[in-house]
């Protein structure tokens, strides 16, 4: 049977795009669909006007700091309204560019909502289009729990499109997007709650990496607020905002802001109208090759909540294109030793098994750690410490795991990613010459075992 197309790709985000431009590149005849924004979550509400945003936050480090190397500044002053405009201008272009990808590639971009009507069907906007393969890139979306007021608090979506910065925020939240805004929030100069009902933020980090970063935020006078839930938000006389915590406590602010988790974005997808099945948690279900339960129908990215990170989505997407029109090209994406960064102030970098994970895996664990205040802070009053921490596997002295919270984690940890992929050894670490005089040093000069 002949189709309109051979991949119908729902959802022009990191990984629809990818799968779009590589599949149509191996010579397939692609549409694309998109109902928002072109680029996805990542371009539009997600990593880049997020990083965006700790960039402005962090000129606030800096200014402090520069009195010590001699520098006087006049007091400066923050415009909330020319940091979104200046990001909105950076993002329009990106999306652009975005367009003239997919259009350059020879891809069929159509603007609408895509709904599944068949095992080979889709229909944007009323007009249906057969496929041989259809992709559901389709990502995620904010959750916010269903509490009375929860109409009151706002999510990453609208956090990036503010009027104003608030002059008192409530972070809810114990994920990386919550730790990251309430960075952010409190570096543009906002007085800053997070509030999280566990024990301690950022769950599956490692807990040195997590202790650290409680004690930092805490000293850069964050209102960490561990084991506290809200129950209810209303609205007050002046405008303001009331949150009641499940213990009774009433904290009053001007945003409460959710970052309790994303689900599958599947809303009106027509998936009735296929075989397609759902996990436990409600992503779309998938064998290793992205296949859905239904033969036809592919799945990448966030909507089947494997690791929701852009360059995840972006190697499943490519995956996918390989595997079905490239099949001698075709790799496995690696799930393993997946290096990552949250973007807080200051920053964390990592990667491989935290000590928890490695203990529990079995391995008899050394553990190197060191905590120094960075050169850099040396000539300021700044007392903030940076950590850094290599976890590793006492029989083979192979290197399970490293970890850092300090500035430019991010920026270091992608090497040492590709030294854990390649199986390296303390004994390598310990072999390779420092670039001095750098904090990524230390990671390569810790000789004395911690634990
Ligand atoms: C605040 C925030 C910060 C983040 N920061 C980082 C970071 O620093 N680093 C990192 O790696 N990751 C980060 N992420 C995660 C990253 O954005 C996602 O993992 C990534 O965008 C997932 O790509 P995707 O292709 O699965 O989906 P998306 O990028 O979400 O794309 C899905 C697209 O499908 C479209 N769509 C949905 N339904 C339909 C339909 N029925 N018809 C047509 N179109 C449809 C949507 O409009 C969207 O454009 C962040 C996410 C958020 C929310």
């Amino acid at each position: 049977m002949a189709y309109d197309f051979d991949l119908f790709v729902i959802g022009a985000g990191s990984g629809g795009v990818r799968a779009a431009r590589f599949a149509a590149g191996f010579g397939a005849k692609v549409a694309v669909a998109e109902s928002r924004y072109l680029g996805g979550t990542c371009v539009n509400v997600g990593c880049v006007p997020k990083k965006l945003l700790v960039y402005g936050a962090h000129v606030a480090d800096e200014l402090e700091q520069a009195a010590g190397f001699g520098w006087t500044l006049e007091e400066g002053h923050f415009d909330w309204g020319t940091l979104i405009a200046n990001k909105n201008r950076e993002i329009e272009r990106l999306n652009g560019i975005y367009r003239n990808l997919l259009v350059n590639s020879g891809v069929t971009l159509l603007q609408g909502h895509a709904r599944i009507t068949g095992a080979n069907e889709v229909e944007v906007d009323g007009q249906r289009f057969s496929a041989e393969h259809i992709l559901i890139a389709t990502g995620g979306w904010p959750q916010v729990p269903d509490i009375p007021g929860k109409e009151l608090a706002i999510t990453s979506n609208e956090a990036f499109y503010l009027k104003e910065l608030p002059r008192r925020v409530l972070v809810v939240g114990g994920g990386y997007i919550a730790v990251e805004f309430a960075g952010i929030f409190q570096g543009l100069g906002a007085d800053t709650t997070l509030l999280y009902r566990g024990e301690l933020f950022l769950r599956g980090f490692d807990g040195s990496v997590r202790t650290h970063l409680k004690e930092e935020l805490e000293k850069r006078g964050m209102n960490l607020q561990f084991n506290a839930d809200i129950q209810r938000i209303d609205k007050l006389e002046d405008g303001s905002l009331k949150a009641t915590l499940k213990d009774g406590r009433e904290l009053v602010a001007d945003c409460v802001f959710y970052a309790t988790g994303r689900r599958p974005m599947l809303d009106n997808l027509g998936l009735e109208n296929t075989g397609v099945e759902l996990d436990a948690r409600g992503f779309i279900r998938v064998d290793e090759q992205y296949q859905t339960t239904a033969p036809s129908i592919l799945a990448i990215g966030d909507v089947i909540g494997r690791v929701q990170l852009t360059p995840v989505a972006l190697a499943e997407g490519m995956a996918v294109a390989r595997r079905l029109f490239k099949p001698e090209q075709y790799r496995k994406v690696d799930y393993q030793n997946i290096p990552t960064a949250v973007f807080s102030q200051p920053p964390i970098g990592t990667v491989g098994l935290t000590e928890e994970q490695a203990l529990a895996a079995g391995h008899k664990v050394q553990i190197f750690e060191s905590r120094f205040r960075a050169m850099k802070l040396t000539l300021t009053d700044i007392q903030e410490k940076t950590l850094m921490k290599l976890v590793v596997d006492a029989e083979t002295d192979k290197v399970l795991g490293c970890h850092m919270v300090g500035p430019d984690a991010g920026e270091i940890i992608q090497g040492l990613g590709i030294a854990l992929k390649a199986g390296a050894t303390k004994q390598l670490f310990d072999d390779t010459i420092g670039v001095h005089p750098t904090a990524a040093e230390e990671f390569v000069t810790m000789r004395t075992v911690t634990r």
